[in-house]
């Protein structure tokens, strides 16, 4: 194959390699972004914790009022005994006036209590409500980001596979020694073994080529920098 036929293959080669290295990150980079759901997974858990916070709450209150009820009724049962005159026994007035003192002040703690739950309860709701929103927020934000990850890695993934295609073919066309020394060429000089030549400069190293390089190189015979080794490709 002539040199020049040569030249091509590599410059291919080279050209479909930067490019993969390129997709390669992009897609890598795409399926950390989609570690987001993690953000997600956390708005979920909170918000069932903050929901469960709010039941144990509503229960709590729901008890402390109906405590307060029970005492209420009670008391009203024993002043009802102490002034409808049903009960005349001194002994007998006294211990219910006794009893109402006592039911008095169970009421007021009780009540004091229910006061107490009321507003913890209040406080519990609106945690709850701030746990909903983030999480239909991040929700939210997580499908649409989803949606435009999975559109850009098909894309991606699509290019992968005709630039690898369009690898084998380039591939097929060089000889397995000057393959080994491309390859050579580009795990030892920064993934870059073609270099471009312009205006008798590599682009790789910014050598200026002497007069016998320069017309090797512009006749597009296999040729080597100097300097930095690459093999040289002229585009101008
Ligand atoms: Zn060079």
């Amino acid at each position: 194959m002539a040199d020049a036929a040569l030249l091509r293959s590599l410059y291919e080669l080279q050209r479909i390699d930067a490019r993969l290295v390129d997709l390669e990150r992009q897609v890598g980079a795409a399926r950390e972004t989609l570690a987001a759901a993690r953000r997600l997974r956390e708005a979920e858990r909170a918000f069932r914790e903050a929901a469960l916070a709010l039941q144990n709450a509503e229960r709590e209150l729901k008890a402390a009022e109906h405590r307060t009820a029970q005492l209420r009724a009670k008391l009203k049962q024993v002043e009802t005994r102490l002034y409808d005159g049903s009960v005349r026994n001194p002994r007998e007035l006294q211990a219910l006036q006794t009893e109402a003192e006592s039911l008095r002040r169970r009421l007021d703690d009780a009540e004091d209590e229910a006061v107490h739950l009321l507003l913890t309860y209040e406080q519990i709701e609106a945690r709850y409500l701030d746990a909903m929103h983030t999480l239909e927020r991040v929700r939210n934000a997580w499908f649409e980001e989803r949606q435009r990850l999975e559109r850009e890695i098909q894309a991606w993934e699509a290019e992968i596979a005709t630039l690898r295609e369009q690898r084998t073919w380039w591939e097929q066309r060089i000889p397995p020694s000057l393959r080994e020394q491309y390859e050579h060429l580009r795990r030892t000089r920064g993934g870059l073994a073609v270099a471009e030549v312009r205006e008798g400069v590599c682009t790789a190293c910014g050598a200026a080529l002497n007069a016998a390089l320069r017309q090797q190189v512009y006749r597009r015979e296999l040729a080597f920098c100097d300097s930095c080794g690459r093999i040289l490709y002229p585009v101008d």
